[in-house]
């Protein structure tokens, strides 16, 4: 069965929405790249059973169709071709927060839906005085992809306060309920994998005084609009930090601030920020990535492994020229 006549059963199945061959790029914060071959924003965990439904009928091909949760696209470059298989995204019935019963003395446990916006969800633990998602006021992520890539700035990150995650797996059709041990957290990973969809996720939180909350949410949304150029198309941090350096800081010092490749180009106001311009092509991000992170191994022998995730297939251009 191909993928159009999968989402005609999909269409008859499920209350959410359906597209075939539907533009990801404004889903995402670089605004680039082309279309996924399906796409389903399930309004319900019923929308999710009927996709893994739906792909357990089509035998071993269903098994092999690629699945893509995407949040609110703001760690991701989506190929110029588009991305082949299906994209499942959360609809707003996964945005959702409340308080739970605490299950750790001394802590006030949080629940947030997995599409819920993180400064959404520090905002409202701020506005209650709960410390402990500070640092989120300013990534624009949703909690699922925040779990996925264990999200954090300021000296925190997700695996600090998470308690259990509620992961539907596509391939059993189960809801699992996962603490932070079976989750692989490391610097910026998870060991999620692509067909493991987090449904929600509790964090354990302390009851602290709200202006102090206020203030450190403050001191974080500052830093940011002072070092980082977060109103241009960029996906954050392009590289992950090497152990005890900073990737921002080898890049300027390798001279590659401004240098650009087509539309794309390396931040003068942070050099671990790739901008892309209007007409910037996916493929300009992808070329400009390579190139710095060659330049830097040459210069200090040192390996940049990029912390944005290229999704779909991208051309290897050994020789892609660069502007200064
Ligand atoms: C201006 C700017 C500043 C940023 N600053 C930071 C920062 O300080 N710290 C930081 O860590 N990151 C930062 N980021 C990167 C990004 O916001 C985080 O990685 C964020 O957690 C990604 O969430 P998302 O919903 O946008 O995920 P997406 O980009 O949509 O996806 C990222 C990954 O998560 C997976 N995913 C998404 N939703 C789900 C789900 N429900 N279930 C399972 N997997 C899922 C995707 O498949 C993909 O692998 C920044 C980005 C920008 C644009």
């Amino acid at each position: 069965m191909s993928l159009g006549a999968l989402a005609e059963v999909l269409r008859a199945s499920v209350t959410g929405r359906v597209e075939t061959d539907f533009p990801l790029a404004r889903l995402t914060t670089y605004k680039l790249g082309g279309p996924v071959e399906l796409y389903l924003e399930p309004d319900g965990i019923d929308d999710l059973v009927a996709l893994g439904k739906s792909l357990e009928e089509l035998g071993s091909a269903g098994g092999r169709v690629p699945i893509l949760a995407i949040g609110r696209g703001s760690n991701v470059v989506v190929s110029d071709a588009g991305i082949a298989g299906i994209a499942v995204r959360l609809g707003p019935k996964f945005s959702w927060i409340k308080q739970a019963e605490s299950t750790l003395p001394g802590s006030v446990s949080v629940i947030a839906g997995a599409s819920t916006p993180l400064p959404q969800l520090a905002n409202w633990a701020g506005r209650r005085g709960l410390e402990g998602l500070e640092y989120m006021v300013s990534i624009p992520g949703s909690v699922g992809g925040a779990v996925r890539m264990n999200a954090g700035a300021h000296g925190s990150e997700v695996q600090g306060a998470v308690e259990l995650v509620a992961v539907f797996d596509i391939d059993t059709l189960t809801v699992e309920e996962r603490t932070p041990p079976t989750l692989g957290f490391a610097y910026r990973r998870s060991t999620l994998g692509e067909k493991e969809i987090v449904l929600e996720a509790r964090f354990s939180l302390k009851a602290g005084d709200r202006d102090t909350v206020r203030a450190r949410m403050d001191a974080c949304r500052r830093h940011r609009s002072e070092t980082q150029p977060g109103a241009l198309q960029n996906a954050g941090s392009v590289f992950k930090n090497p152990p005890g350096a900073s990737a921002g800081r080898l890049v300027e010092e390798a001279g590659l601030k401004g240098s650009r490749i087509g539309g794309a180009s390396v931040s003068t106001l942070h050099a671990n920020f790739f901008i892309a311009a209007e007409g910037a092509r996916a493929q300009d991000v992808y070329d400009l990535v390579n190139v710095v992170k060659a330049r830097v191994l040459e210069r200090f022998g040192v390996e940049l492994t990029p912390e944005i995730r290229f999704l779909g297939e991208f051309e290897e251009r050994a020789n892609a020229e660069v502007t200064p």
